[in-house]
């Protein structure tokens, strides 16, 4: 990187011997100027200065710029890769004291030099003693206003400016969506299309910005037309921007179609399809994408590995995430508190609280709130709600502010530890210490955590008293925690309401029969089968899968697919023989099938969760930790089966379900049969 602190030392005295041999320079003038053209493009000042050597008095060298304001442009536009104030006011200076204060075209290239180099306070002053500023200085302003967020100062330029082109409603349609005023940026890009004014690459790729950012997919779709009609949907910035658009509204087979119709790819087009994959769950697709991108010879950055090791995260695949986190500090990028803090949630996602902890310690002493937050999550997925508290207690002490994300893992942490009092008074100081308005998923957690220890209809009241209406995710918490509690008065007003929202999810029915179930009252249970059957819907099968060898194994209840499956089946009846010693009983309440015990018995020895468990022990030598991975929530009589498992084989097994993480272990669970 180049050493500005030499050139401010040498600058006074060889800038103005500079610029004098610029004016007496005549051995070769040509190559001297493309010497110098090509030194000031590249920033490379302090070796343009160095080339020459001071040959007389210096006061002619201000007389000599006057014959050379473009030489002097040059050298302004270097002042911006090198972010060197010091020497750009020195110019200033210069200019000023060669009476060309009013020269227009140095006046812009000063305006671009202060902007571009985050003085706009000097950019506003030598625009404001411009005797007649045209489109030019007016854009150079704006963009710079815009591009730093002061979005009313270059709206206001804006609305001044007595003729506009389309570099100034570029300037702040991309300042608006940048910012994040998506719905505004859209406003002005109707109103450009009104003028008259035919949108180029910046113009589509910021108005399918401010797309994405309010999810509008019809007009999205109307600048996609536009897009084709003008010849853009190759190039590559407003194809990544389109794909980006689909991916954001939830369309990602018009996304990935976009992605692979661009004739190239770069960094960006792959961080655009790979994020895209991962925030909309498609995590397999994102690896996938990823392999491609490194087959194509492209470097992937943070922004790529964030995706990445979220995605590891989701699918709980240890050995890829761990195979991201070397990837990623081979790049060089593995210390980037965004990579980190994405590393931390993926070792707690698959099972690794430990190294999730060492990914955290090591770059603690930054002041990042989403990186301690990762932290506060982890524990809480696990179950260690007092050290979740211990180190949001230290993050406030050590002056990082918590936001909404901070509290979600804290109260997540509190309901899964069954901390109620704490729960509730972190709930209390969200808003009155920390001024932070509880969402509704704060309100879910808080349902969660009274539901969990039995409080129902605290919780229910809970509901009832917030600011908004409950959606069907904090019904469902409610519900399964009168399912728990078997408290069948609350869960028949929570189903009713559930069932309102949401008719065709199965989730209701299949709590409430299960409910019914528990206290044995069949008619109920047959009542509610027979709804369910009426408004056909299906329950969610559950799926349970294990990573063998870098390799992911999917089971779910009676498939036959899987090549081992007989030997799987006669290890897991050996298993149950060993554990009914061991006084295992098999709980046959939750089988909705109408069958005798034998099947119901027989149905729940195949419930996915047991199989993957059987196939990791046959698979696993002894002393490896089984981490499993299910998809809903382990069933009651799974979790008893498993900690009878993990004692009789003495392994460790992991198991992560759509709740939280158990560890079973000599026969017990960390989650305290509370989950
Ligand atoms: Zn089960
Ligand atoms: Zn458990």
């Amino acid at each position: 990187m180049y050493n500005c602190s030499i050139l401010n030392k040498t600058r006074t005295h060889s800038l103005k011997a500079f610029l004098h041999s610029l004016s007496t320079s005549s051995k070769n003038p040509t190559k001297f100027r493309l010497d110098f053209i090509t030194l000031c493009s590249e920033g490379q000042l302090k070796e343009a200065l160095s080339k020459f050597q001071p040959k007389t008095g210096s006061d002619q060298t201000i007389f000599s710029l006057q014959k050379n304001p473009t030489s002097f442009s040059l050298l302004l536009q270097g002042c911006v890769p090198l972010q060197s104030i010091a020497l750009g006011k020195q110019l200033h200076s210069i200019i000023v004291t060669g009476g060309l204060s009013s020269d227009r075209f140095l006046c812009n290239h000063l305006l671009n030099m202060y902007t571009k180099c985050q003085s706009l306070d000097f950019a506003l002053q030598v625009f404001e003693r411009m005797g007649s500023p045209n489109t030019m200085s007016f854009n150079i302003l704006i963009n710079g206003f815009s591009q730093k967020g002061e979005l009313c100062l270059s709206l206001k330029l804006f609305d001044k400016m007595p003729e506009k082109n389309l570099a100034s409603w570029n300037a702040v349609i991309s300042g608006l969506t940048q910012h994040g005023f998506h719905e505004n940026g859209l406003h002005y890009f109707s109103e450009m299309r009104n003028s008259g004014l035919i949108p180029d690459q910046f113009t589509l790729g910021s108005a399918l910005k401010g797309c994405s950012g309010i999810r509008a997919l019809k007009l999205g779709q109307q600048i996609h037309g536009n897009t084709v009609k003008l010849g853009f949907q190759s190039n590559l910035f407003v194809g990544s921007s389109l794909s980006h658009m689909y991916m954001k509204c939830g369309v990602l087979d018009e996304g990935e179609r976009v992605f692979r119709a661009m004739p190239i790819h770069n960094v960006v087009s792959c961080n655009t399809i790979i994020a895209g994959q991962a925030q909309n769950g498609q995590s397999d697709r994102a690896l996938d994408y990823f392999k491609m991108m490194k087959a194509s010879g492209l470097m992937p950055d943070r922004v790529t590995f964030v995706s990445v090791i979220s995605s590891c995260a989701e699918l709980a695949t240890l050995g890829q995430g761990q195979q991201a986190h070397c990837q990623a500090t081979k790049a060089g990028v593995d210390l980037a508190l965004s990579v980190r803090s994405s590393l931390v949630s993926m070792y707690s996602k698959c099972g690794c609280l430990a190294d999730s902890y060492q990914c955290f310690i090591e770059v603690a002493n930054e002041m990042d709130t989403v990186l301690w937050s990762s932290m506060i999550a982890a524990y809480g997925f696990h179950g260690y709600g007092r050290e979740a508290i211990y180190l949001f207690e230290k993050m406030v002490r050590e002056g990082i502010e918590p936001n909404e994300i901070t509290f979600l893992g804290l109260f997540f942490a509190c309901s899964h530890s069954g901390l109620k009092d704490q729960g509730l008074e972190y709930f209390r100081l969200m808003s009155e210490k920390h001024g932070l308005e509880p969402k509704l998923e704060h309100y879910t957690c808080m349902v969660d955590l009274l539901g969990r220890l039995g409080f129902l209809k605290e919780a229910e009241s809970l509901i009832k008293s917030m600011p908004f209406k409950p959606d069907p995710v904090i019904l469902k918490t409610l519900l399964s925690s009168c399912k728990i509690h078997g408290d069948a008065e609350v869960a028949k007003r929570v189903a009713e309401d559930l069932l309102l929202m949401e008719p065709n999810d199965s989730a209701p029915y299949v709590l409430i029969s299960n409910i019914h179930a528990a206290s044995k009252r069949w008619e109920d249970v047959t009542r509610v089968r027979k709804a369910m059957r009426d408004s056909k819907v299906k329950k969610e099968p559950g799926i349970s899968w294990i990573e063998v060898k870098n390799q992911v194994y999917k089971f779910w209840m009676g498939d036959k697919s899987h090549p081992q499956w007989r030997e799987i089946h006669r290890f897991l009846k050996k298993l149950i023989v060993e554990i009914k010693e061991h006084g295992y009983e098999p709980d046959t309440s939750s089988v909705l099938h109408d069958m005798g015990e034998e099947e119901k018995e027989d149905s729940l020895a195949h419930h996915s969760e047991k199989l993957a468990v059987a196939f990791g022990l046959m698979n696993s030598p002894q002393g490896c930790v089984i981490r499993v991975m299910k998809n809903l929530r382990v069933c009651i009589d799974c979790h008893v089966a498993i900690k009878l498992i993990s004692k009789i084989t003495m392994r460790e097994i992991v198991v992560r379900d759509a709740s939280r993480f158990h560890h079973f272990r000599e026969g017990s669970c960390t989650c305290g049969d509370y989950w």
